[in-house]
């Protein structure tokens, strides 16, 4: 049977277009203050969500709610279940819009609002790829959840609570990133270490008085300063100041005051999934003091950070090395660097490897390293990586669809950051942002191309239909 997809949605444009300006008009972000009984992150996801799955019912969708965490709209008979998991919460608009945040005005072709391609575009693309499928009363083998998640941008508290009450699919996709297909998502890992700080001796020529650099883990840190009392205040200063000149760092010494100076150093933040393209200011201020001498904690700090991670996010030095063509690099990146005299120093590494990767192994010699200049280590959060075969059904029909409809290649794409799609056991990222298009996520006069929108539409539909006929 040949079914004309992209015909099929053609037809159905001005409703996709509506149904996608309704949702995206709808301000569902996290709101603690509303929340209560069947509306855990308050009012405005509630209202969005609650709209969503009533429209579902009108359109003759059975639906089921958990308590207003997250629910279903499901399509077709049988034992196995395809998932194709979305969300409706957003980030807050923030500053910079050209235009309403909330008006999903029409502007050159897109659609512009908070959430049109994260996540609430795409939800219609799936929700109207689900309905073409069911208006063309197509049988299915299988039952297709269109899964609606809230808490996405937040904690996932919503699919957690899902999952815990509902079947896992047996397999699914996740269109909350790119095309073609995502199908490898590197492990991830916080892991503070810290060291309590009493009154050093004074040791060393200078004393380290504070450090600070970095505030999240998954950034590399754009900065840093460094407060240091020392007879020699002078000299470390003009020490800087060539290291500067030579390194080509960008920075700054001031005298705070004849003992005490203050060094700064500018470096460049980018997300922590790959440091190399950023630079650390922390950890180039660390490469530079860890040639002078300091009191007892601060040297160790300053020389574990300078000498064993400066300028080495695949971790050569500590022997941790894995490298993997396909999946990529394990990185690791510095993103919170503190040290406050007399009360604690602390080093927050944002680990992530891909599958193969050595973790436990890896995890011991980060231990030994850092335990050695007595810091003590805690895993914040730990992700494993989530990977779905090359071979696999899903990764097979998914692709094949994409040429069908693209007539583009369908490359296999692994990333080092996480997508929705590893709450799924069998599950990938398929769109919604097609190669060469400019990601607007979480940004000012984020978009979404209605050439797109209408694409992604026929592709889902499809592919709904490959994976459950
Ligand atoms: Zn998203």
């Amino acid at each position: 049977m040949t079914i004309e997809w992209k015909e099929l949605v053609e037809q159905r444009k001005e409703s996709i277009i509506a149904d996608t300006q309704a949702l995206l008009r709808k301000k569902s972000i996290l709101d603690p203050d509303t929340s209560g009984v069947g509306q855990p992150f308050g009012k405005g996801i509630a209202d969005t969500y609650n709209w969503l799955l009533t429209k579902s019912q009108n359109d003759g969708f059975k639906t089921k709610d958990i308590e207003g965490y997250a629910g279903h709209i499901e399509y077709g008979e049988g034992k196995e279940i395809i998932g194709i998991l979305c969300h409706i919460d957003v980030v807050p608009e923030g500053e910079g819009w050209s235009v309403d945040p909330y008006g999903a005005h029409i502007v050159d072709g897109k659609i512009i609002a908070r959430g049109a391609i994260d996540d609430k575009g795409p939800t219609m693309a799936a929700y109207h790829a689900l309905k073409l499928v069911k208006e063309l009363n197509i049988p299915l083998s299988k039952r297709v959840r269109l899964i609606i998640g809230t808490d996405e941008e937040s904690e996932w508290r919503c699919v957690d609570r899902y999952f815990k009450e509902e079947e896992m699919p047996q397999m699914g996709f996740a269109p909350d990133a790119d095309f073609p297909i995502i199908y490898s998502e590197k492990g991830i890992c916080d892991l503070f270490y810290k060291r309590a700080l009493q009154d050093d001796e004074p040791t060393g020529e200078h004393e380290l008085i504070t450090f600070k650099s970095g505030h999240r883990l998954n950034m590399v840190p754009e900065s840093a300063v460094a407060l240091i009392q020392s007879d020699a205040a002078k000299t470390l200063k003009e020490q800087f100041d060539s290291f500067v000149k030579e390194e080509r760092v960008s920075g700054k010494a001031t005298m705070i005051s004849d003992k005490q100076v203050e060094l700064f150093v500018q470096g460049k933040s980018v997300h922590g999934m790959e440091p190399d393209k950023g630079i650390n200011g922390g950890l180039e201020l660390a490469r530079f003091l860890m040639n002078a001498s300091f009191n007892e904690s601060g040297g160790d700090f300053l020389s574990l950070l300078g000498e064993r991670f400066a300028r080495d996010s695949r971790g050569e030095k500590l022997g941790v090395v894995h490298r993997d063509n396909q999946l990529g690099d394990l990185t690791m990146n510095l993103g919170v660097l503190h040290y406050e005299k007399e009360k604690e120093a602390t080093i927050g590494i944002n680990l992530r490897y891909p599958k193969g990767a050595d973790f436990e192994g890896v995890k011991k010699i980060l231990d030994q390293e850092l335990n050695e200049k007595d810091f003590i280590g805690t895993v914040k959060t730990h992700e494993t990586p989530h990977m779905v075969e090359e071979s696999s059904e899903l990764v097979k029909a998914l692709a094949q669809v994409y040429r069908d409809q693209t007539g583009e290649e369908a490359d296999l794409l692994a990333i080092g950051g996480g997508t929705y799609a590893r709450s799924l056991n069998e599950g990938v990222a398929f769109g919604p942002l097609f190669p060469k298009r400019e990601d607007l996520a979480h940004q000012a006069d984020e978009a979404i191309h209605i050439e797109d929108l209408l694409k992604a539409t026929s592709i889902y539909a499809q592919a709904i239909y490959e994976l459950a006929k």
